[in-house]
């Protein structure tokens, strides 16, 4: 069984996927930790994938199968969210064809208003070790610069800067924001105000996604 958690760069798609997975035992599998775990490892992934991650172009699909692929198997029988996956018309074909038609259950958009997302992308501070993801002003560490859960230092990712965050969203219009009316048109999808604070967007979506049965 499959969730979509698709929505804007900034919408707070990591923070959510990551408290549904502690709090409701689903797997996350979150695309670009995938990719960012392929550079630091050096991988040819990893190579392909760092300059064109860091300009916040998308990578290439062929890619993303792949990685989709590997993520889906070492799931196992848990249930998935999928975090930063489908991007692009294609990639939500791809996943189609890949798990067949009934296996997903909803794609739910996070939604949050334009002005907002620029300043909680390039407000964010983001672990170098595990991933967890900090905001300067609305969520700052403990201790500035050092991750509360592990320990690992804390970066602006290269993709979030003002410049490149301008990019991210003008690709997140094209690209992405079609695959809202391919889930409409299957009847598998729902809207979640994303404009609250996170733990107010978590009620919100764990009642939806247990009103689905999921
Ligand atoms: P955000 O959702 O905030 O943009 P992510 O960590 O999900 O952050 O993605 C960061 C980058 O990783 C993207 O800008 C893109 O370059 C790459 N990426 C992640 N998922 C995909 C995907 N499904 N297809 C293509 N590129 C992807």
């Amino acid at each position: 069984m499959i969730v979509v958690l698709t929505g804007a760069p900034g919408a707070g798609k990591g923070t959510q996927a990551d408290l549904i997975a502690e709090k409701l035992g689903y797997k996350k599998i979150s695309t670009g930790d995938a990719l960012r775990r392929q550079i630091q490892i050096g991988s040819d992934i990893g190579k392909q994938a760092q300059s064109i991650m860091a300009e916040g172009r998308l990578v290439p699909d062929s890619v993303l199968l792949g990685i989709l692929k590997s993520e889906l198997d070492a799931a196992g029988s848990k249930p998935v969210l999928l975090d930063g996956y489908p991007r692009n018309l294609a990639q939500a074909k791809a996943l189609q064809d890949l798990v067949g038609t009934g296996l997903i259950k909803a794609a739910v958009h996070l939604d949050v208003d334009y002005q907002s997302l620029a300043n909680r992308i390039t407000g964010r501070r983001t672990c170098v070790q595990c991933g967890a993801s900090y905001h300067v002003a609305n969520s700052p560490a403990r201790v500035e610069g050092v991750c509360d859960k592990c320990g690992g230092s804390l970066i602006q990712r290269p993709d979030d800067d003002a410049e490149k965050v301008k990019t991210r969203l003008q690709i997140y219009e094209n690209d992405t924001r079609p695959i809202l009316d391919f889930y409409r048109d299957l009847g598998l999808y729902h809207r979640v105000d994303g404009n609250s604070p996170a733990p107010k967007v978590f009620a919100e979506l764990s009642g939806l996604l247990q009103s689905l049965g999921t």
